[in-house]
Parts: structure tokens; C-alpha cells; sequence
């Protein structure tokens, strides 16, 4: 292993103030030694397994045709929020990620959240090396994690630390006993004590907000390499000095880098890129063990979890122009969920087209077909005034039988569709009070919607306060809403009025 000084980049002055006086040749001779990163995050749905599976196995191949060692990384957020983690807590996807080979991964935020217990279940049936270097249980490093690890690859001592967002505490369910402590301190710190333990490269796995990893990245000068996840962007990016890759999400890319660490120390890449995966063919052994998973998972989706005593009404005519109870059902689980003011959600976004009448069994499949599109809840915080032109635009193309139209919890409202689109919205109520264009709700809706979908730009500028990548799936929401009772008794009642006398 290299000492600090004779090996890293930012030591160039202090190898020139070697060289000046004549005791380089006291230095041990290296020859350059080259490393392929590979890099996935977020990546929480099987069926993309096999291709990834492929994808890394020709990187690799790749990698070794030219004499590079490789690491394999995994950014974190694998075990929820898919339809089969809803029965096994995220134990498939550690199957997986062993199957694909990953070296090293960081703990996301979604990993905390069936809570810590279940977290280091799972991370004692996984055989890569997790790190989460700013989160401590009563004191000391979760079970099954490290703070950092350096891995030998060729003659390279690879130094990675790891480091999970701070908003788990709040947008995951770690408990009480957990600590998580500044990115930005923390980070800083195992940095410097991988350099001084004589790391030849240092990078941070992170699993951060990409403000933080740039703010990282700026603050210590020790860190070559930021592989992040969280925000589920496409990133390679070398500023000449430091390098941040990101792979998107749900591998549906790569990310890839191959570097030469230079006889002297320096760190000089010669690619840094992002590879779609779907070119790369199915590995077939991966392939099979999720044929494998899917049957559970079918068997799963078949399970009764509760009887509805009422009737519900799915019809594409009805979701998309009237209260419904259907409607009511999900946004009351969307509102007791994530405990928000007010949940909306669009008529269009209901595609089941059919009545269950009383008595019918309801099966977590009967969920999946009426929301198959894997949104997710998010929480936004909203004036009431932009409250007042959402439900406006909810009504604006009332007898189009556009999907814009909403089925709210939380909230009532009376509109006259007699006037123009853009004032028919006549009174509304939040929580049995007038709405206060003031004041400030907060409103959970689909991901779709609070990106702009269905017209919806008033989302677009919202407050944050849930985000699409920490949302639960909508469909398993709903699910275990169902099965927490096991009854559905959900009538119509008074929340949509239209004033014009058209029956509904
Ligand atoms: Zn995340």
C-alpha cells in the first residue's frame, strides 16, 4: 500500500518538493494500475434484474480485455417500495444483488423502510459490503454496515466511505434509536481517514440529495469520485479533478468509469460514461430465479385481503366526472398515510372500468389493475390559492371526460360547470372550514400529477415535502390500507357538488 503523500493527486506539490530534493528514488516503483467502476442506484424492481445482471457481466469482460480491475457499486434504495417487497420485506432483491455481484453499496433511504430491525435481517443474508458511515444505532454502526471499507484491486487500495441523506429520519421509518449525523462533517472526515490509511483512490458511495454530493465534493479535496443515488438523475461528470457518476434509475443504465491511477499517484480517467442496459440481453440464470419470484408474487396478488360491503364503482365515465366511492377509498388511504390535509387524486389515473357490487372479495391484483400505472404518493405543501386553481382545473374539462378530474379526501366542493372553465368553482371547504387562500395545506397526490401530468402545472411550483423517489407505491398503499381492516365500507357522500342539476 502507497503512503499518503507519494499517491494522490493533491499531493503534486509535495512530490515536487520530493523530486527537488532528490529522494524519489527512495520511493518504492509502481506501475500504473487501471480500475472499471460500475455503478447502479435506485433500482428496486426484479424484472429488471437479468438485463443488469448482463450489462455489468459485459462491462466487466469489457474491463479485463484491457487488464483493468473492477469494482461494483450499488447506491442504495433497492428494498422497497416494490409490489413483492409488500410480502417479503426486500429479501428478493438481496438475492438479486447478489446474483449481479455487486462489491459495495450504500444503505437508501427506502432501506429503512420496514425499520431497522428488518434493515439488518437483510443485510446479514447479503454478501456485498454495505456501508452507512452517518448512521449509528445506540451508538455505533447498524449491523451489518461499516463506515468505510477499502477493497484491494490489483496493487490499488480503493477507499469508499458511505453516507445516507439526512431526510430518512423523516421520509423513511429508521426509529428512535437511530442517529443520523451531517453528510457534510461526517463525509469530510472518513475522507481524510482513508487518504491518511493510504486509500490510492477515495470515493464516496452516497446516497444524497445531488446539491449535497456537489457540496461534498467541495468541501474535501479528498475525494476523487461521488457515486451517488437518491435523486434518480443520469450523471457523468469529470471537472478534470473530481468525478460524480449517477445511473438513473431501475437500471435502466449504467454507469461507468475506467480510470489509470498513474505511476506517480495521479488519477486520470479515460472514459466516464453512462451505458443503456437494454441492449445488453437477459442473463439467463438471473432471469429464472425472478420467474421464480414472480410466481410468489402472482400467488400474493391472488390473496383476498378484504370485503367490500358497499358497492364500488371503477367506470371510466364515473371516475373522471363525479365523487365516487372508489375515489373516496383511495384518497382516504392516501390522506391517513402520509397524514396530510387533503389528498387528490385524478379520475384518469383509476383504469379498473367496472362496478363491484357488495360482498365482493378484493384481492391485491383487483388493486394493481385499478392503479397499474407504480405511482407514488407524494406530499406537497400548498397555498390556498393554488389549492383554489387546482380544483378550477379540475373541473375545466368537466364534460369531456378528460382525466383531470379529481376524487378528493379531506376537502368538499361545489361547482357550477354552467361558467366559464377557470371560475366554476363556486365554494370549497378544507377539514370542514372555508378555504383560506392564505393559508398553507399540505396535499398528498400521485407523483404523475405533481410532475404537471393531466395539465396539473400548479403542482409543478409546489413545496416538496414527499418527494416521487421517497413516495410509497400508491397500489400497496391502498392494499394494505384494505387489508388493515379488512372492510370496505365507503359510501358516496357530499364531497363534489355540481350545481347545474345534472344527476350524479
Ligand atoms: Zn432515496
Amino acid at each position: 500500500m502507497r503512503g499518503r503523500s507519494d499517491c494522490r493527486h493533491r499531493g503534486r506539490v509535495a512530490q515536487a518538493l520530493v523530486l527537488a530534493l532528490g529522494l524519489l528514488a527512495m520511493q518504492p516503483a509502481h506501475a500504473a494500475e487501471r480500475l472499471t467502476i460500475i455503478h447502479v442506484n435506485d433500482w428496486d424492481d426484479m424484472t429488471a434484474a437479468p438485463r443488469i445482471a448482463a450489462a455489468v457481466a459485459r462491462e466487466r469482460a469489457r474491463a479485463a480485455s484491457m487488464g483493468s480491475a473492477t469494482l461494483v457499486t450499488f447506491g442504495g434504495d433497492m428494498l422497497s417500495p416494490s409490489m413483492l417487497s409488500a410480502i417479503d420485506e426486500g429479501a428478493h432483491m438481496i438475492v438479486l444483488a447478489d446474483a449481479i455481484g455487486f462489491d459495495v453499496g450504500v444503505t437508501g433511504n427506502h432501506e429503512f423502510d420496514f425499520g431497522t430491525d428488518v434493515l439488518e435481517e437483510r443485510l446479514a443474508e447479503s454478501s456485498m459490503i454495505w456501508l452507512a458511515g452517518n448512521v449509528t444505532r445506540q451508538g455505533r454502526p447498524l449491523s451489518g454496515t461499516q463506515p468505510v471499507a477499502i477493497l484491494e484491486r490489483g496493487n490499488l487500495a480503493v477507499g469508499v466511505l458511505g453516507l445516507v441523506t439526512e431526510s430518512t429520519a423523516w421520509i423513511s421509518d429508521p426509529g428512535d434509536d437511530v442517529s443520523i449525523t451531517s453528510f457534510l462533517a461526517t463525509g469530510t472526515e472518513l475522507a481524510g481517514t482513508l487518504e491518511a490509511d493510504g486509500a490510492n483512490i477515495v470515493i464516496a458511495l452516497t446516497h444524497l440529495a445531488i446539491a449535497d454530493d456537489h457540496a461534498l465534493l467541495s468541501a474535501s479535496d479528498a475525494i476523487d469520485i461521488v457515486l451517488g443515488g437518491h435523486d434518480h438523475l443520469l450523471v457523468a461528470h469529470w471537472d478534470g479533478n473530481q468525478a460524480m457518476l449517477q445511473s438513473g434509475s431501475q437500471g435502466q443504465h449504467v454507469a461507468v468509469a475506467d480510470l489509470v491511477v498513474e505511476e506517480d499517484g495521479v488519477i486520470r480517467f479515460e472514459d466516464i460514461r453512462l451505458v443503456a442496459t437494454k441492449g445488453a440481453g437477459n442473463d439467463p440464470k438471473v432471469a429464472s430465479m425472478v420467474k421464480g419470484f414472480e410466481g410468489e408474487l402472482g400467488a400474493f396478488l391472488d390473496q383476498v385481503i378484504g370485503h367490500t360491503t358497499t358497492a364500488l364503482d371503477t367506470r371510466r365515465v364515473h371516475v373522471r366526472s363525479r365523487e365516487t366511492a372508489f375515489g373516496n377509498l383511495l384518497t382516504d388511504a392516501m390522506r391517513r398515510a402520509t397524514g396530510s390535509d387533503v389528498a387528490l387524486h385524478n379520475g384518469g389515473g383509476i383504469r379498473g372500468d367496472t362496478r363491484y357490487p357488495p360482498g365482493t372479495a378484493v384481492t391485491r391484483e383487483m388493486v394493481l389493475r385499478e392503479l397499474p400505472f407504480r405511482n407514488r404518493a407524494v406530499v406537497l405543501g400548498l397555498s390556498g390559492r393554488t389549492l383554489m386553481r387546482v380544483l378550477e382545473h379540475a373541473v375545466s374539462a368537466i364534460d369531456e371526460g378528460s382525466g383531470q378530474f379529481l376524487q378528493v379526501s379531506g376537502l368538499s366542493f361545489a361547482y357550477d360547470p354552467s361558467q366559464p372553465a377557470g371560475s366554476r368553482v363556486v365554494s370549497v371547504d378544507v377539514g370542514g372550514r372555508a378555504l383560506d387562500p392564505q393559508a398553507r395545506y399540505t396535499v398528498a397526490t400521485t407523483d404523475f400529477l405533481a410532475d404537471g401530468g393531466d395539465g396539473y402545472r400548479a403542482f409543478k411550483t409546489a413545496e416538496v415535502i414527499i418527494g416521487a423517489a421517497d413516495g410509497r407505491l400508491l397500489a400497496n398503499l391502498l392494499a394494505d390500507d384494505i387489508a388493515a381492516t379488512g372492510t370496505i365500507s365507503v359510501i358516496r357522500g357530499n364531497r363534489i357538488r355540481r350545481l347545474d342539476g345534472t344527476p350524479q
